[in-house]
């Protein structure tokens, strides 16, 4: 088994990892395991920042490395809330505040479309002049009442048309094949297979 740091500390995403990358021959390590300290996220592209925290990783271990970042971008507000979705509300973060934030923003306003945005980018070395990078995207539209009880974040008001569903009325099985995480996580495999490594 090939060893690579994960650049995230969610108990989680490194389960769902382990278990897809596995058959691929890696062993996934947390960065916590290896005095991976968290890296900044200043940039404003989810690109660049997992592109910072995968180099940080990777610098701080000298293994290859994994990381994402995903967020909501809604149509109408030019993107936001973007790579600040998770602390849209500000701090301390909260899923409540965050929907509830983004309904007053909404108010009144008929172009309803958002979309889910996950990119995954995987590094060599800190020095890898060709990271691997997998993008995935899930579009829908922004309801004004909760529906549902699963997923987590802005699940519940966000409606995927095709399906008379929000995300947070899916099963598990059914998200992670269809979202933007699932799409990400597909492609990058799909790249890691064929990739010289
Ligand atoms: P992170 O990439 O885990 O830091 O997630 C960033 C933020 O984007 C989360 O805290 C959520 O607010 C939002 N987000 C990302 N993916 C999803 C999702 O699948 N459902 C709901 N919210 C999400």
């Amino acid at each position: 088994m090939r060893k690579l740091v994960m650049a995230s500390n969610n108990a989680g995403k490194l389960r769902e990892f382990q278990a897809l990358l596995a058959p691929l021959g890696w062993e996934v390590v947390p960065q916590a395991s290896l005095g991976v300290t968290e890296a900044e996220e200043p940039h404003v592209t989810f690109v660049e920042n997992a592109l910072a925290k995968a180099r940080h990783a990777s610098a701080s271990t000298g293994l290859p490395a994994l990381a994402d970042d995903s967020g909501i971008c809604v149509t109408a507000l030019g993107g936001a809330p973007g790579v600040y979705s998770a602390r849209f509300a500000g701090e301390p973060k909260s899923d409540a505040c965050n929907n509830q934030l983004l309904i007053e923003k909404l108010a009144g306003q008929s172009d309803r479309r958002a979309h889910y945005v996950c990119v995954l980018v995987f590094v060599r070395s800190k020095d890898d002049p060709q990271p691997l990078i997998a993008e995935g995207e899930w579009h829908g539209e922004v309801i004004d009442e909760a529906r549902g009880a699963g997923g987590f974040g802005y699940d519940p008001y966000f409606l995927l048309p095709d399906l008379g569903k929000t995300a947070a009325e899916l099963e598990p099985e059914t998200k992670n094949r269809i979202s933007h995480r699932g799409v990400a996580v597909q492609t990058l495999l799909e790249r890691l297979r064929h990739a010289a490594i």
